[in-house]
């Protein structure tokens, strides 16, 4: 069993876009520019927004935080997204998710600017990469295809299933995966809480996407033996033995699915740090304007 792994395969591309930057620098060219926005006190997203911006500051970009309380009205984070639309420095930006309830999400990903939306939850782009066209990728999806990529793990007419079909992961992978070209050409099966007799449909997988959400859900005996298992799910449990009081775990349960892998993605370790990398990636396109000009 070989670790797909996450933090030394992030740590290489920050190294490679650091070095695009210096140049970028030498040239006296722009410097790449992320702003996040972050509404309300989530501490899981105070942490995600915190990776990004630290992320940036080890590749050399510019970045830039909006942060508000969670009472900021709908009108008034439009208007944030609106200056951040028109702000010529900024090539890219995110609002992070989950929004606080009195905001409707969906208003918020409709008024980004997709030549700015380097999340790629905009429809436009999900648009664009449905029929195969350059677009931007959504992050944790697209630090998945590096990573398939960066590993060499063969994907021709393998069996691919998807657990989860969420706009931000599931649906997005399986329409990745079953694209002509490498990584993709597999035969997907996507799955989610209405699949009947999902370990069945596991077992025939070649490659296995978990993003449900469910700690340690797929267990040993529902994989095929030389799977390659890709791990989203980041889920905290109680431990005792940390200072927190919680560990983070996967969808998969790693102790007895390891064993029966050619491939695994650890968490942590693993997809988290390769989805805040494919952010990077895609802001330096937008600062490069290699998917609209
Ligand atoms: P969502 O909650 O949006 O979607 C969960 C999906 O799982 C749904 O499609 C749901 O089905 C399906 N599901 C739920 N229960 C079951 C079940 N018992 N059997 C089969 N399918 C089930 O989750 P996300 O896609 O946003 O996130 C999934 C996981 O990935 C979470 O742990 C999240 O924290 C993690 N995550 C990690 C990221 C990273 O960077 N590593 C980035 C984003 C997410 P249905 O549609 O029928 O309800």
């Amino acid at each position: 069993m070989l670790l797909l792994d996450g933090k030394l395969l992030s740590e290489n591309i920050k190294a490679e876009i650091a070095a695009e930057v210096d140049v970028i620098r030498q040239k006296g060219g722009k410097i790449p520019h992320l702003a996040a926005v972050l509404v309300g006190e989530n501490p899981a997203s105070q942490v995600y927004v915190n990776s990004k911006i630290k992320s940036c500051e080890q590749v050399g970009f510019k970045s830039s935080m909006v942060r508000r309380d969670a009472d900021l009205s709908e009108a008034e984070l439009l208007e944030i997204v609106h200056n951040l639309n028109n702000d010529p420095d900024v090539d890219g930006f995110i609002v992070q998710l989950p929004l606080p309830k009195h905001i409707n999400e969906e208003k918020i990903i409709l008024a980004i600017d997709h030549r700015k939306d380097v999340d790629g939850f905009h429809p436009v782009n999900f648009g664009r990469m449905a029929q195969g066209m350059s677009a931007f990728l959504p992050a944790t999806p697209f630090g998945i295809m590096e990573m398939l990529r960066r590993y060499n793990i063969e994907t021709a007419g393998k069996h691919c299933v998807v657990l989860g079909r969420s706009n931000i992961v599931g649906t997005p992978m399986s329409l990745l995966l079953s694209r002509k070209g490498y990584p993709g050409d597999c035969t997907v099966t996507l799955t989610h809480s209405r699949t009947k007799d999902l370990p069945a449909e596991v077992r025939r997988a070649d490659i296995v996407v978990a993003a449900i959400g469910i700690p340690q859900f797929v267990k040993g005996d529902w994989v095929k033996e030389g799977a390659v298992v890709v791990d989203v799910g980041i889920n905290r449990i109680p431990d005792d033995t940390k200072k927190s009081g919680f560990r983070l775990v996967g969808d998969v349960d790693f102790d007895e699915v390891a064993p029966k892998c050619s491939h695994i993605t650890p968490v942590p370790g693993g997809v988290g740090l390769m989805t805040v990398t494919a952010l990077l990636m895609n802001t330096l396109k937008a600062c490069r304007k290699e998917i609209y000009q």
